[in-house]
């Protein structure tokens, strides 16, 4: 068997937790330990051999700062590689930490394959940083001089010697070129060659003690190329020049730079670009990818801090986002706001998902500047690249449109390249005028999906979930509309309609005499947030006069998580005035049972992705489990969603998963057939 990849020590209080990345990991070919407090661990730690710990901050007796500390006292991050496991956007949290010598971090709801990438980062930094420790002076050495060209010129004969190096970087064999002083200068750019006369000029008078300057010269392909020469004059007996000796170095990745961040700027991109479609046809590499990034809003950091602090954040991004990458990726920086990276030999969109998730994630650290947190995002598009008979400026400007595209649809995140996208921006626009009117045109409406108690197999609740028929556009998905309507802030309105139609449909239900049933309502964290949602939830039931205890508010964990404070009073509320509280897609968030003992919710809905794979994936099997038994032991009841087989069905029964929805049961449907099902006194079985 081949021996694991790390060893690596996950501390955590919370079992399902350290359960969940314990399995993922041991699959992907880790050991593993876990450690349930802070004492364990460090005990462990001076035990074990292992390569990173992961360590999260909010533990109960030692937390994960304290717990750091020990740790550093006695092993340095070539030892022990310390990833925090920190909850999202707290980024003091993150600063301390790696204050503290943490060498990495994920945020929670633990994103995989970035804890994954990261993981493998650490292990291979240490890895360099052994055989460093085990060969300095060799390594030390090898780096240096490897790539400077050696010169020396005899003042009376004019003949100069030219090193195989030397010849080399002008792209020839160490038996071409004659060895004279013109092959230098006839090659010189004609707008260096005054330059460096006076700079050997000013040597010679004695007014510098070596000469170094930077010059375009030409190579045998006929391209010039910048090359920084320094040297200086050796006197014979009598103290007159009679040589002049020195090295020269290839400076043109230096000299086409942004002065600002000193990155490469378009040109130099553009040429970076070229020879990654020459390295793909040449087979030495399937796929590159092309990331353009622009911040949000820079504008705004320009306007109220002035020039000096936007151009503090954007070295500071620069070195950020270099901090990330291989030494053989290139960033450059191609003027304001936008930064372009180059990656080659990527495997996929998989691969290039991750880099672009890694950079959000690092940029969402503020920035520190005369001593001020400075926040930012940024949006990224991608291109990616293979052997296909593309321009480099195309595939730039492909990279550059999907920027667009993903700063329409809401900032802070990336997108790729697809056909198409230069219309995007005018669609999107013409998208959010149409959801404008949906509501005053009647084109909204909701469908009903019934949830299935599993003891009894009776109808106990309805989730009412919306739908837009557009004129212009069709049937529009949810998926498709909500999150404009979320950042254009129309889910207000239009979650405070949809509250009203569902109390005052579940209302006439019960008048008709039809069996009572909870009716769900989704929540977005905007309405959550600004929408004042207390006093509208009060006013509907008052207006609709449906008894507070058949509405059922779904909630999800971020929302609830962003002003855990807030959250608390307001549910609180709810709760007194009977309302029923659900925590939506449980298990994709935070997956932290903890607060559920301070949070009044009734119920939680496990998310359709657990589901799907329940009868065939143990890892989601146990999930299911572990979440059931927890939610239970804490009075709170599970409904699972997405429930679409007979083996679902009975598989959760035995896990005794209190309610079930999905397709199985039914489909969202519209209310008059939703009714028909009441009336008939359904029961599923
Ligand atoms: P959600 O609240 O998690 O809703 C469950 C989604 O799963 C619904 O998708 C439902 O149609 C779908 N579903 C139900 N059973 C199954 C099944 O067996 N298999 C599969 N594959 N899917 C199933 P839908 O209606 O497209 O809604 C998507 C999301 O949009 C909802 O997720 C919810 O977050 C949001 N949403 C829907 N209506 C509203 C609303 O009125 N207000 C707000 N704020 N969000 C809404
Ligand atoms: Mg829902
Ligand atoms: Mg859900």
């Amino acid at each position: 068997m081949a021996p694991p990849e790390g060893y690596l020590l996950v501390v955590d209080d919370f079992e399902l937790n350290r359960d969940m990345l314990t399995r993922r990991l041991t699959t992907r070919g880790f050991s593993v330990d876990g450690a349930e407090n802070g004492r364990t661990a460090l005990k462990m730690v001076e035990e074990g051999d292992y390569d990173i710990m992961l360590l999260d901050i909010m533990m109960p007796d030692l937390d994960g700062f304290e717990v750091l500390e020990a740790v550093r006292e006695k092993f340095s991050s070539t030892d022990l590689a310390v990833i925090m496991v920190t909850a999202k956007d707290q980024s003091d949290d993150i600063v301390r930490a790696l204050e503290l010598g943490a060498d990495d971090y994920v945020t929670k709801p633990i994103d995989f394959p970035v804890a994954l990438a990261r993981i493998r980062n650490q292990l291979k930094r240490r890895q360099t940083e052994f055989a460093l420790r085990e060969s300095e002076e060799r390594y030390a050495l090898a780096a240096k001089g490897a790539n400077d060209g050696l010169w020396d010129w005899d003042l009376r004969s004019n003949r100069v010697y030219y090193s195989d190096r030397w010849k080399n970087m002008l792209g020839y064999e160490p038996d071409e070129l004659e060895n004279t002083i013109d092959v230098w200068f006839s090659r010189v750019h004609p707008d260096d060659k005054i330059r460096i006369e006076q700079e050997v000029e000013k040597h010679f008078s004695g007014k510098t003690s070596t000469f170094s300057v930077e010059y375009r010269m030409r190579m045998k392909d006929g391209s010039f190329r910048w090359l920084l020469s320094r040297g200086r004059a050796v006197e014979d007996g009598s103290q007159q020049p009679c040589r002049m000796v020195g090295w020269q170095t290839d400076s043109t990745d230096r000299v086409e730079h942004d002065s600002l961040t000193s990155l490469p700027g378009r040109g130099l991109f553009l040429d970076r670009i070229s020879w990654a479609l020459a390295r793909c046809r040449r087979g030495r590499f399937d796929k590159f990818a092309v990331f353009y990034l622009g911040i949000d809003r820079f504008k705004v950091i320009n306007e109220s801090g002035g020039y000096v602090k936007g151009n503090q954040v954007l070295i500071q991004l620069a070195r950020r986002v270099e901090g990330l990458l291989r030494p053989e990726d290139t960033l450059a920086r191609l003027g304001g706001d936008e930064f372009t990276l180059l990656v080659e030999g990527i495997e996929g969109v998989g691969s290039a998902t991750q880099i672009a998730d890694r950079i959000l994630d690092s940029v969402r650290m503020p920035f520190v500047i005369d001593n001020q947190d400075i926040h930012i995002t940024v949006s990224i598009g991608v291109s990616m690249g293979d052997q296909d008979e593309r321009e480099p400026e195309e595939i730039l400007s492909m990279a550059q449109q999907a920027l667009t595209s993903a700063k329409n649809s809401g900032k802070d995140c990336y997108e790729f390249f697809e056909e198409g996208m230069g219309e995007d921006m005018r669609t999107v626009l013409q998208k959010e005028n149409y959801l404008r009117k949906a509501q005053e045109n009647n084109e909204l409406y909701l469908l009903y999906q019934p949830q299935i108690d599993t003891a009894t197999g009776k109808i106990i609740g309805a989730e009412a979930l919306l739908r837009w028929k557009s004129e212009q556009l069709g049937q529009v998905y949810p998926d498709k509309f909500i999150p404009l309507a979320e950042e254009t802030g129309l889910i207000v309105p239009i979650g405070e309609w949809v509250l009203e139609t569902a109390c005052a449909q579940n209302k006439r239900w019960q008048d008709e005499g039809l069996p009572p049933i909870r009716v769900g309502v989704n929540i977005s964290s905007r309405q959550f947030r600004h929408g004042n949602l207390p006093a509208v939830v009060e006013r509907i039931l008052r207006e609709s006069s449906l008894d507070p205890a058949w509405l059922d508010l779904e909630l999800t964990e971020s929302m609830l998580i962003e002003s855990l404070q807030q959250t608390v009073q307001e549910l609180k509320r709810f709760h007194e005035l009977g309302i029923h509280i659900s925590l939506d897609d449980f298990g994709t968030g935070y997956s932290s049972l903890s607060y559920l003992k301070t949070l009044p919710i009734d119920t939680l809905k496990i998310d359709q992705s657990f589901v799907r794979d329940i009868t065939t994936d143990p890892d989601d099997a146990a999930i299911c489990n572990a979440i059931i038994s927890m939610a239970h032991s804490l009075g709170v009841e599970v409904i699972a969603e997405g429930v679409e087989t007979r083996e679902h069905q009975q598989y959760l029964k035995e896990l005794n998963c209190d309610q079930m929805q999905g397709y199985y049961f039914a489909r969202p449907i519209p209310a008059e057939e939703f009714a028909e099902l009441l009336r008939q006194n359904k029961v599923y079985d």
